[in-house]
């Protein structure tokens, strides 16, 4: 038969798909778990795991089942197959991670970020080309996580760094033909929620997902693809304005949701001078709630139920917590709302310190957020879920977007030449 580019890639069309089954589960799957789930024939499994074994992709381990029988095998990924690079840069600290085609992120070093972007630049390539030199053709992909606006996969404006502008078009050349994707920790954390068999988003048509880590990062995932305009800068939630017109937000436009919704928001609630770190900050907030928490949620009940001259008889610094924690969950509650009406998700994913506001306030929050929806999004209300992989989520999100752009039928077809 005449061996077409089509027929070779359709052959390995299912080895593909095993191999995807095992970055979107923890802990791969027997034989058995994934044969059941792919709907594959006995001997297919057996000739598609025979290919993936002699390409070094995988392994497979015998392991004792519980139920009666025979042993079931265990499929692994190969300890010589592979590998994506992962690097997450947050305000204070960068991390390189790496994840085999199980997809889950092993932690291989953490750095504080240089005070210069070209120090910083440079240290990132250093470190990814000598992984490169290491690990030779295994490696891959990288992926670098970003808590800001990306530009056609090189630019963006890490204000939360203090620069204005960071172009990563050198490193990206300089690690060609390797493939580098630069992508927005908001839109990764989604990816990990929506793909993986555990995540909060797993099984819905339309996710958003809200992350406020400095500011507010978003992400909205439609059908399976996410939303995310001309230059792939698109879901830039935080700065829709659903927030005070007479504040200027980091980005430079004026009433950003994110400048009600944030740890500076917080602090200036709280009469508290701007956090150095808003991040720390709200982390800081939150554990003296935990201290006495009791005495915050009262009065973030008091203050949702009957305003804030009621809860006169609590300390001063109770209320002004209180009250600080209720402003910003009716912020976030609304501009959620706004969201909903506009997108119209399933879910609502929230993570970071979302996750805070909405548990120290949560009736603040339901009751902004139950007005602001229209009567036909409020009668199928989206689900409102907590993250599951957090911080992990932009390492797994890379992982899986690195493994999906670059494990495909061509790439199968093409190691079986060598
Ligand atoms: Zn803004």
């Amino acid at each position: 038969m005449n061996d077409t580019g089509f027929t070779r890639h359709t052959r390995w069309d299912t080895a593909t798909s095993v191999l995807r089954y095992l970055r979107t589960h923890d802990t791969g799957g027997t034989r058995s778990d994934i044969m059941n789930h792919l709907a594959l024939s006995s001997s297919t499994m057996t000739d598609t795991c025979a290919k993936l074994r002699d390409l070094n992709l995988i392994f497979e381990q015998s392991v004792h089942s519980q139920r009666r029988g025979r042993p079931s095998l265990m499929v692994r990924p190969h300890p010589r197959g592979p590998v994506v690079a992962l690097i997450d840069v947050s305000h204070t600290h960068w991390r390189l991670a790496f994840a085999h085609i199980d997809g889950i992120p092993h932690i291989h070093r953490v750095e504080s970020i240089p005070p210069s972007r070209t120090i910083f630049l440079r240290s990132l390539t250093d470190v990814l080309t000598n992984a490169h030199n290491e690990l030779g053709s295994r490696l891959v992909c990288v992926v670098v996580s970003m808590r800001s606006t990306i530009t056609e996969n090189t630019h963006t404006q890490p204000v939360f760094l203090g620069w204005d502008h960071l172009d990563f078009t050198d490193l990206v050349t300089q690690l060609a033909p390797l493939p580098v994707m630069i992508e927005n920790n908001a839109t990764l954390s989604a990816l990990a929620e929506y793909h993986h068999r555990r995540g909060a988003a797993h099984g819905y048509r339309g996710v958003l997902l809200i992350d406020i880590t400095s500011s507010i990062g978003g992400a909205f995932i439609s059908h399976g693809s996410v939303v995310s305009g001309a230059t792939g800068s698109g879901g830039e939630y935080g700065h829709l304005p659903m927030g005070d017109p007479t504040i200027q937000c980091r980005c430079g436009a004026y009433g950003c949701w994110s400048t009600v919704t944030d740890g500076y928001a917080l602090a200036r609630s709280l009469g508290d001078p701007p956090p150095v770190d808003p991040e720390e900050y709200v982390h800081t907030i939150s554990d003296e709630c935990l201290l006495d928490p009791e005495g915050v949620y009262a009065t973030v009940r008091d203050i949702t139920a009957h305003g804030p001259l009621q809860t006169r008889t609590l300390t001063s610094a109770r209320t002004n917590l209180g009250q600080g924690l209720a402003t910003i969950a009716q912020g976030l509650g609304r501009g959620l709302a706004g969201l909903t009406n506009a997108l119209a998700p399933d879910v609502i994913v929230m993570s970071g310190h979302a996750l805070t506001v909405r548990r120290l306030a949560s009736r603040a929050f339901t009751q902004a957020f139950d007005n602001a929806l229209m009567d036909v999004r409020r009668t199928r209300a989206p689900a409102i879920a907590s993250a599951v992989f957090g911080s992990e989520g932009y390492l797994r999100g890379g992982a899986i977007l690195a493994l999906d752009t670059v494990i495909t039928p061509a790439y199968l077809d093409a190691r079986s030449h060598h």
